[in-house]
């Protein structure tokens, strides 16, 4: 099991990094908001977040809303100081699962760990289909037709969010903001780019699976089986 820990203050990742290796995690630590979302979303994604809210390029409760509209399964703990309750609120509509106020104790901290990952999730949330292309969010592979499709990481992650939001109309910032993850030059095409690369080794030369939507962005054609 894997747990990411989004933790600025070295004092504290390094205490809890230690804690967690002990308890038998393999641990991966983020000092920034945007070093988190490109680790919770890259080719090995972790079974469970620890989120610190002051982070110093943007607050976790940003991260947390990114993170969400890609990924809505792996655990979140939020750990912070602001333990007051408008906070506690905010981090929980956002979808975070958990919340330990800081300072914590780190028995405390491991029980929540235990009991989150214990949360079965049903093994349908691993698999996301489209017509004839299923992707595998556990061994993040991408098979069309039942064939293995070699996509890279960012290409994975660009398909996966289409595919959590079939039939819809989706505009490149909000590409950019999900899969990216960080402000591009609104001139920056790399969502053409990447959306490129996806039609290519998906054979969808013709933009039948992948629309493009004049004006508006893109749309990935709603799968008969959903
Ligand atoms: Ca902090």
């Amino acid at each position: 099991m894997k747990i990411l820990l989004v933790e600025d203050e070295a004092r504290v990742a390094d205490f809890v990094q230690k804690g967690l290796e002990a308890a038998g995690y393999r641990t991966e630590v983020a000092p920034t908001a945007s070093a988190g979302i490109d680790q919770a979303l890259g080719a090995e994604r972790p079974d469970l977040i620890l989120l610190d809210i002051g982070l110093p390029d943007r607050s976790g409760f940003e991260m947390l809303a990114e993170f969400r509209s890609v990924d809505q399964d792996t655990p979140v703990i939020v750990l912070t100081a602001r333990s007051d309750v408008p906070s506690r609120v905010k981090g929980l509509d956002l979808g975070a699962d958990d919340y330990m106020p800081k300072p914590f104790d780190f028995e405390e901290l491991l029980a929540r760990v235990r009991a989150r990952l214990r949360d079965v999730r049903q093994p349908a949330s691993f698999e996301l289909t489209c017509g004839e292309v299923c992707l595998d969010l556990r061994t993040r592979q991408a098979n069309l037709n039942g064939k293995t499709v070699d996509l890279t990481s960012r290409e994975f992650a660009l398909l996966e969010f289409m595919m959590r939001h079939q039939g819809q109309v989706l505009t490149r910032p909000q590409i950019l903001s999900a899969v990216w993850g960080y402000d591009f030059d609104p001139g920056s095409n790399v969502v053409d780019v990447y959306v490129g690369y996806l039609r290519g080794k998906l054979g969808d030369r013709d933009a039948q699976l992948i629309e493009t939507v004049r004006g508006g962005g893109y749309r990935l054609r709603k799968g008969k089986e959903q």
